[in-house]
């Protein structure tokens, strides 16, 4: 059962950012859409 999950989230397209549209990479705790550099603005 556990490989179902882990295919599920590994089928998932990859997370871009809104404002740059860069690809942002698995971050803890962030729940942000937006890549370091314009988290930072
Ligand atoms: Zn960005």
């Amino acid at each position: 059962m556990m490989e179902n999950v882990i295919e599920f989230f590994k089928n998932l397209p990859p997370k871009t950012c809104i404002t740059c549209g860069k690809e942002i990479e698995e971050q803890h705790e962030c729940y942000s859409n937006k890549c370091d550099e314009c988290n930072i603005i």
